[in-house]
């Protein structure tokens, strides 16, 4: 048996794993690579990458960088077919929803792309005829590059920028998506049964187990997904460790722990206190759309109920939040006695604040002239993208307003380079001063932190035979597995890309 990671190694976006036995190939999430300039470029590549057969495609939830490449399975493909894929329920609500936004995105990224393109060709074209001829004639000569940059620039702009699917695969795709309950195996091929575990990460996320059949040999294998902390507020605390001879684990953070929610509702207090009554500004909550989001709102709600913050005004400028709202509070099955109050709350109007989702570009763009009293959230949660970076624009600068990190910021983006301290950041073709406090909120993240990840490991009822560290940028990965060999006495590998392993 074969297993391949073909993105998250080293890193935590791009989530995808190839296992191959005797004849069946399947793959373990098909996700976007987030964060960086050559993001774009490796999606691409991964997005046209040869594969062979698929047999099916397990997916562990929902969020882009573990479903984002999905719908290159959205028609047959020489070589590769149309495979099922198997998810939760809640999972199958929610990938159409986040797919059509991730295609909406990359179209309107293409048409900046060739608004950047045409201008740079334009005035070209006015400053040398003959550099114009060529222009028209074929936007992509590649000798153009060497003669003029700028121009380079442009061209290769449009040729990465160009969207990988539209709307209409996103609603190819999710004809091929199976919702399966939690903890019911199913037989996706003849040679493997897999059971779906509550992952405690969002809802409708999964750790996967996969029994498998090679010859006369069984293995049973384990893959992790993204695993969440047992005090979150969203959804249910995940389910222990099936047994396992292979365990595949993340390790976002795999090198450090996470503040307690006491603590971390102590630090929001304060947050909020002082830039909302003391400095009289706003707070700007950069927050991924699913998941994050909501949870968000669950922690406001039980502060403001419990009457330790005044918040006046809060608003989600986030379409896709309110979507991802939506399908969350649909499965109560799957989520925290504390979101299901938060839910009947907001449904019989009597949530002890005023919230409002904005839709259009215009409630959006009003809430910019809101000076103080307001909390934003807005999505996307690493600034690389979405409307928060509208609000970054107009909130940096000043000094009485906060922003306020909730979730990892992967390394190479806008939220990144905040959080690190950065005293201005280029937003919308200029250079935006940091003046606002900037705070990371330490408890609330979607993921484990390190004593929460051995946990986990430790609820395994046997010792596997072997152990593969994924999902996690080098120091986290390798800080876990050194943990792992102390305390277990296992011997983790830390994944690389491209590696196949033996198991
Ligand atoms: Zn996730």
């Amino acid at each position: 048996m074969k297993l391949r990671f073909l993105g998250a190694a080293g890193e935590v976006t791009g989530s995808c794993m190839l296992v191959e036995a005797d004849g069946l190939r399947f793959l373990v999430d098909c996700g976007m690579f987030q964060g960086g300039r050559d993001a774009a470029a490796r999606n691409r590549r991964a997005y046209a990458r040869e594969l062979g057969p698929i047999d099916f495609v397990l997916l562990t939830h929902a969020h882009i960088d573990h479903c984002g490449l999905l719908p290159r399975f959205a028609f047959p493909r020489h070589g590769t077919g149309s495979p099922p894929i198997y998810c939760t329920r809640p999972t199958a609500d929610l990938v159409p929803v986040m797919l059509a936004d991730s295609a909406f995105v990359q179209s309107r990224t293409a048409a900046r792309g060739r608004r950047r393109a045409d201008s740079t060709a334009s005035s070209l074209r006015s400053k040398d005829s003959r550099f114009g001829t060529a222009v028209r004639a074929d936007l992509t000569t590649s000798s153009l590059r060497s003669k003029d940059s700028r121009f380079g620039t442009a061209v290769r702009a449009r040729a990465t920028e160009a969207p990988l699917y539209t709307a209409e695969e996103v609603r190819r795709l999710a004809t091929r998506l199976h919702g399966v309950p939690y903890g019911v195996e199913f037989r996706p091929h003849p040679q493997a049964a897999v059971r779906l575990h509550n992952a405690g990460h969002i809802v409708g996320a999964a750790s996967a187990e996969v029994r498998l059949a090679e010859g006369g040999r069984k293995r049973t294998l384990l893959f992790s997904g993204d695993l969440g902390e047992d005090s979150a507020l969203l959804v249910r605390d995940r389910d222990p460790a099936p047994a396992a001879d292979v365990i595949i684990v993340e390790s976002t953070y795999g090198d450090r722990n996470h503040r307690s929610l006491a603590d971390t509702e102590d630090e929001l207090v304060a947050v909020l206190n002082e830039a909302l009554h003391e400095r009289r500004g706003n707070v700007v909550v950069p927050a991924f759309a699913l998941g994050r989001a909501q949870e968000f709102l669950v922690l406001l709600y039980r502060l403001a109920r419990t009457g330790r913050i005044r918040v006046p005004l809060v608003f989600v400028d986030s379409p896709l939040a309110r979507q991802s709202a939506e399908v969350t509070f649909a499965h109560l099955d799957a989520i925290d006695d504390e979101a299901a109050a938060f839910h009947a709350a907001e449904r019989d109007r009597k949530l002890p604040f005023t919230l409002r989702y904005t839709e259009s570009v215009e409630d959006s763009m009003f809430l910019n002239s809101i000076r103080s009293g307001a909390v934003i959230i807005a999505a996307s949660g690493m600034c690389e993208a979405g409307r928060v970076r509208h609000h970054l624009r107009h909130n940096l600068p000043r000094s009485e307003c906060a922003v306020l990190f909730t979730g990892f910021q992967a390394a190479g983006t806008l939220g990144r380079r905040i959080v690190e301290g950065a005293g201005s950041v280029w937003l919308f073709g200029e250079t935006i001063p940091v003046r606002a406090s900037v705070h990371t909120l330490g408890g609330l993240s979607a993921h484990a932190g390190q004593d929460s990840l051995m946990d986990w490991l430790r609820s395994a009822p046997r010792r596997p035979r072997s152990v593969f560290v994924g999902h996690g940028e080098p120091a986290a990965a390798h800080a876990l597995a050194g943990r792992m060999a102390r305390e277990l006495k296992w011997s983790p590998v830390v994944a690389e890309a491209e590696t196949a392993y033996e198991v």
